[in-house]
This record gives C-alpha cells, structure tokens and sequence, in this order.
C-alpha cells in the first residue's frame, strides 16, 4: 500500500515508517521537523516537510502522495506543556488534524489510524481501564485527542474512512540506530538514562503523595515496536471503522520502580530527589487491552521494563546526541 505517515520524523511515527517499509509499504512522511528530525526519517520513505495547521499545503501534499491508508502520528503530546500552551494543542491537533482527513476524504483515501492516548480518560474510575470506560480528559492535551475520536464515527458515516483509534499508554524503549529525541526531554525512561549517563545531574520524582503503593505515579508501559505492530494489525483491519483500542499492558509501574530498574540496569546510582506533583498527572493509568488482542490480534512481547530499558539505553549509548552527529 501507499501510506503517508506523519510525524515519521519523530519517536514512534519514525519505527513505524521503519516498519512499513520492511514489510513492502510504500511510505511517504509528512513533518514540519518542529519535534522531529530530518535524519529520522527512514531511508526508503519520501518525505514532504508540511505543517499541519496548513490547510492547503496537506491538501497538496496529501494529493502529491495520493496515499491509500494514512497513519498520523505528528501531535504535540506533553501533559504538562498542554497545561499553559492549550492554543497550541487544539491548534496542532484538532486543526491540523481535521485539515488532514478533510483532504484524505477529497482524495478519496478511506483507511486512517490515528494516534490517541490514554489521557482522554482523565482519572480513571476504575483501573484497568476499558475503552468503554468514562471520557472526561483533565488536560487540554487529552482533551485535543478525544475531540478528534469524537469526529471520526461521523467521518465513518458520512463519507466512509475507516479508522482505528490506538490509544497509547506510555511508549518507552529504542534500537542503536533509532530512539527518542526530543528538546526538552520530558519523559520518565529517557530523562533517567541521561542521569545515568552523567547528562543529568539528577533526577526528580514528580510527587511522592499520591494515592499508590509507593506514593507515586503508576503507568502502564509499552515497548515502542509492540505499539507499532499493533498499528500495522490495525491497518489490515481497516476495510471497516475498527474504533479505539488501548494499547497498554494490564502492568503497571511506579516512578518508583522504573528508577530501580534504571539503575540496576546501568549499575549507576541515579541520584533522585522527590519535587512536587507536575500538573495535569493522574495517579494511575493502567490498560486492559483485551480488545486489542482479540480483535487485532496483539500480543506485546517486549514490554518488560527490561527490555524497554535495554532499547532505550543501547540507543543513547551509541547516539549520545540523538539525531545530531
Ligand atoms: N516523571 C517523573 N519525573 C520526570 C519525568 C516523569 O516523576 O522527570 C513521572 C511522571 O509524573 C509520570 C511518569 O513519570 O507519572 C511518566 O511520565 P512521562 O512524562 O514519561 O509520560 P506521561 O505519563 O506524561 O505520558
């Protein structure tokens, strides 16, 4: 198939334009390298620099690329960003997003499979969450991805795009040749192996107070290769709207504990100090992702914190400044 994806310049949309082509896709990205890096981009992908929020230019390049299937992973993502810039995350990804499937659905492109999160749950009644469960996002960045879920049935019904939407818990782990980098920094695995790597000169656990076993936050972690296989089972899927599936683990781990396994990895002390909670964070976030495996046909096999870690560290140790040489 031609797919377009977007974001392939950056975290997951970059092992998932990997992956795509490894199979025999042909792929074209789409990135305005605001987050990404242009030499993240797959070898073998076409690539089209293009923002989102330009109405026309996607039309363009959407056009250009006449794509059968699009995977859209460019977003802004952070939690606590979302909090002070939320403009910023209605713009990217409530606009940008509709600019996007307004122009697949004048090319006649019906397949789409959009990147969500479990932050459109909010705090959660119940843990593990089903994707049944209650929608009320306590951030506006949360808030931004449910919009979008909410538009797309009437795409469904309207003029036929089927869609899956992969609601995402926390994505972790990496190859040699491939990782996260972003500018800032704000994730968990990535910020304590910079630590452990003397990039850091310590690290802040983001509350101690919480309402868990160790008082502080627990999240569901899932290996970034595991996330990605579930997109490419969803879109074989995709000859009808498949709906959203959470892309979780039923495992979830505190701050608390990733740290010690950070340091038991890298044999480094990782000095720790506790901060305040950061503003936007649920307590707990923990999948059921029974759908996903039933439906899909999932089945995450690398999402043990070891070799999540394992990934992320091989990564940063063979490209201590990311993408930049
Ligand atoms: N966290 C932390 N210190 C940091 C970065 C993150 O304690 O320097 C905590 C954060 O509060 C959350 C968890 O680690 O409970 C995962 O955060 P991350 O930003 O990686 O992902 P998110 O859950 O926001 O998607």
């Amino acid at each position: 198939m031609r797919v377009v994806v977007t974001g392939g310049a950056g975290y997951v949309g970059g092992f998932a334009a990997e992956r795509l082509l490894e199979l025999g896709h042909e792929v074209t990205v789409f990135d305005n390298l605001w987050r990404g890096h242009a030499a993240g981009v797959p070898k073998g992908a076409d690539f089209i620099e293009v923002d989102l929020r330009d109405a026309e230019g996607v039309m363009r390049a959407v056009r250009k690329a006449a794509p059968e299937a699009v995977m859209h992973f460019a977003a802004a993502t952070l939690v606590g960003e979302s909090m002070g810039h939320p403009r910023s995350y209605f713009g990217v990804n409530v606009v940008g997003t509709h600019n996007l499937i307004f122009a697949m659905v004048e090319a006649g492109c019906s397949k789409f499979v959009f990147s969500s999160t479990a932050a459109v749950y909010g705090v959660p009644e119940r843990i593990p969450i089903l994707e049944d469960d209650p929608k009320k996002p306590i951030n506006p960045y949360g808030q931004s991805k449910w919009i979008v879920e909410q538009m797309l049935p009437w795409h469904a019904e309207a003029y036929g795009l089927n869609y899956a939407c992969m609601r995402y818990f926390n994505v972790a782990g990496g190859a040699s040749h491939r990782g996260e980098d972003h500018d800032p920094e704000t994730h968990l695995v990535p910020i304590l192996l910079e630590a452990a790597a003397g990039k850091r000169d310590e690290f802040t656990i983001f509350g101690e107070d919480y309402n868990t076993f160790d008082g502080t936050n627990i999240r569901d972690y899932v290996e970034v290769h595991d996330l990605v296989e579930a997109h490419v089972l969803a879109l074989d899927k995709l000859d009808k709207p498949l709906g959203a599936f959470n892309l979780g683990t039923k495992t979830g781990f505190s701050v608390k504990q990733v740290l010690e396994a950070a340091r038991n990895l890298t044999d480094q002390p990782i000095p720790a100090r506790v901060g305040p909670r950061r503003a936007g964070d649920p307590p707990v976030l923990v999948a059921d992702s029974t759908r996903a495996r039933t439906e899909l046909g999932w089945n995450p096999v690398r999402s043990d914190l070891e070799t999540m870690l394992n990934g992320a560290w091989e990564w940063l140790q063979n490209n201590p400044n990311g993408y930049r040489k």
